[in-house]
C-alpha cells in the first residue's frame, strides 16, 4: 500500500485543508503515515503569513531532495499559500518538487497525481471555477472517514477575505470571500454530530463576515447553536469590524457557544491601525470588548498582535501594551512584523531595526506572561466543564481536555475516554495548564 505524509504549517484553515487531502488520498488507496521517511508521497501544506514558516518550507525541501535521491518514485508536492503565491517559481527553484497546487485545487489531487505518475511536473494555482458550487471547494471530508478525532470537528464556512489589511497576504493567496450555503453547513454539522463530534469550530479567515443570501454570521451561529446534541460551538477568527453587540448577546444567551473568542486587535495605536487598514480604532475595539465582558463575564479573550510595524514609535508600542493590560487577554499570539511581498505594507519603509522589534516582543511577552499566570491562578478553585480530548503524553492514567474558555486541563488518575464531558473542580496548576479533580 502506498503511504502519504503531510507536513502542515500555519493556521487552522491549513490544518483543515490537510485533513481534506488525507481523505482524498485515503480514497485513492493511500495510507496516511506519521513518518516522512517511509512515505511514497510527501505533501507540504505551506503558510506565507510570515517569513519564518516560508523559510521552513524551503529548508524542508532541501532535506527532501536528499531523501528523493535515495528513494525512486517518491512524489513531492507543495500546497497551500506559498504554492498559490509562488506557483511555477517553486518548480524552477526546486528540482525535487513534482507538484504545486493552491487551496482551490485540492479536489483535483487524484487527477494531478495521475499526471505526475505519468511523468509530468504539475502546477495548478487556478482559482475556483465559477460554475462550480462553493461546497466543492470547502467540502466536509470527515463524513466519509468515520468517527471524528478527539470529539472535536472543524467546519470551514467561508474562504478568502475581502479586507486587504495592509500587512496580510491572505486575500492574495486565498482569494475573495466566499461563503457556503447555510443548509450545506448545517447538514455537515449534523453528520459530524452523528459521527461523535461534541464540539464544532466554525472556520474562516474572517469568519464573521459570513454572508450567504439572507443568512449572516448571526443567523448561522444561532442555527448552529440550536442543533440537537451539539455540546460546544466555537468560531475562529472573527474580525472586530464585523463584531457587534447582537453577536455578544447571542453568545450570552446560547450556552452551547463557548465563553471564548479570538478577536485580533494587532496594535493599540490608531495611526498604525489606519496604516494597517484595519478599519477600526483601539477605542472602538475596546468598546466591543467591554460590552462582551458585560454580557459574558467569564469570557476568555485571545488575540493577535504585531510589533514593529513600519514607523511604530516607542510611544505607539506602549499603546499596544496598554490594550494588553486593559483587556487581559488569554492568550496573546504576538509576532514581529515581517514584510510580505505583494502586500500594501511592503511599500512602506520597514525601518524598525530587528533588535528593536525583538526587544519589543520580549517586553510584550513579559507583560503578557505575568497576566496569563494571574489568570490561571484565578481559575484555581473554580468549577469547569471539560471536554476530554486525549491521553496525557507522560502521566499514566491521566487525560487532557479543555474548558469552555479553552484552557488546557489535566485530569490525573481517571478512567475517562476521549469525548467525555466532565465536571471538575480546579485543584492546581502547572505552567500553562490546570489540574482538574472530577466532581461527578
Ligand atoms: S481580516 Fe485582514 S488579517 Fe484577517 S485574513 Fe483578512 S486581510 Fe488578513
Amino acid at each position: 500500500m502506498k503511504k502519504a505524509f503531510i507536513q502542515t504549517y500555519g493556521c487552522q484553515m491549513n490544518e483543515h485543508d490537510s485533513r481534506r487531502m488525507e481523505t482524498i488520498l485515503i480514497r485513492e488507496g493511500y495510507v496516511i503515515s506519521n513518518e516522512m521517511r517511509h512515505a511514497d508521497l510527501i505533501l507540504i501544506n505551506t503558510c506565507s503569513v510570515r517569513k519564518n514558516p516560508e523559510n521552513k518550507v524551503y529548508s524542508l525541501l532541501g532535506r527532501l531532495s536528499r531523501i528523493k535521491k535515495r528513494k525512486e518514485g517518491l512524489i513531492i508536492g507543495v500546497a497551500g499559500c506559498v504554492a498559490q503565491q509562488e506557483g511555477e517559481k517553486i518548480l524552477k527553484r526546486e528540482k525535487t518538487v513534482d507538484l504545486i497546487f493552491g487551496p482551490d485545487s485540492i479536489f483535483l489531487l487524484p487527477k494531478m497525481l495521475a499526471e505526475v505518475e505519468a511523468g509530468r511536473r504539475v502546477v495548478n494555482t487556478d482559482w475556483m471555477p465559477r460554475e462550480k458550487k462553493i461546497q466543492n471547494f470547502i467540502p466536509h471530508e470527515e463524513i466519509e472517514t468515520g468517527q471524528v478525532d478527539c470529539a472535536k470537528a472543524m467546519i470551514a464556512i467561508t474562504k478568502g477575505c475581502n479586507n486587504y489589511c495592509s500587512f496580510c497576504i491572505v486575500p492574495t493567496t486565498r482569494g475573495r470571500l466566499v461563503s457556503r450555503e447555510k443548509e450545506n453547513i448545517l447538514s455537515e454539522a449534523k453528520d459530524l454530530i452523528n459521527k461523535g463530534a461534541k464540539e464544532i469550530q466554525l472556520l474562516g479567515q474572517n469568519v464573521n463576515a459570513y454572508k450567504a443570501g439572507d443568512t449572516g454570521f448571526y443567523e448561522l451561529l444561532k442555527a448552529m447553536s440550536e442543533l440537537k446534541d451539539l455540546r460546544r460551538l466555537r468560531f475562529i477568527s472573527p474580525h472586530p469590524n464585523d463584531w457587534n453587540n447582537r453577536l455578544s448577546d447571542l453568545m450570552s444567551s446560547q450556552r452551547v457557544i463557548c465563553n471564548q473568542i479570538h478577536l485580533p486587535f494587532q496594535v493599540g495605536s490608531d495611526r498604525i491601525l489606519s496604516l494597517m487598514r484595519r478599519g477600526h480604532t483601539a477605542g472602538e475595539y475596546l468598546e466591543k470588548i467591554q460590552y462582551l465582558r458585560q454580557v459574558v463575564p467569564d469570557i476568555a479573550i485571545s488575540t493577535d498582535v504585531i510589533v514593529g510595524f513600519p514607523g511604530e514609535t516607542e510611544a505607539e508600542f506602549e499603546e499596544t501594551l496598554k490594550v494588553i493590560e486593559t483587556v487581559r487577554f488569554n492568550p496573546v499570539y504576538a509576532f514581529v512584523y515581517s514584510e510580505r511581498p505583494g502586500t500594501r505594507a511592503a511599500a512602506l519603509d520597514d525601518d524598525i531595526p530587528q533588535q528593536v522589534k525583538d526587544e519589543r516582543l520580549q517586553q510584550l511577552l513579559k507583560v503578557q506572561n505575568s497576566i496569563q499566570s494571574e489568570l490561571l491562578d484565578d481559575l484555581v478553585g473554580s468549577s469547569q466543564e471539560i471536554l476530554i480530548d486525549g491521553a496525557h503524553p507522560r502521566e499514566r492514567r491521566a487525560m487532557t481536555g479543555r474548558s469552555g474558555g479553552n484552557t488546557p486541563y489535566m485530569i490525573p488518575d481517571c478512567d475517562l475516554e476521549i469525548g467525555d464531558m466532565v465536571s471538575v473542580k480546579t485543584c492546581g496548576r502547572k505552567t500553562h495548564s490546570l489540574i482538574g479533580e472530577l466532581t461527578r
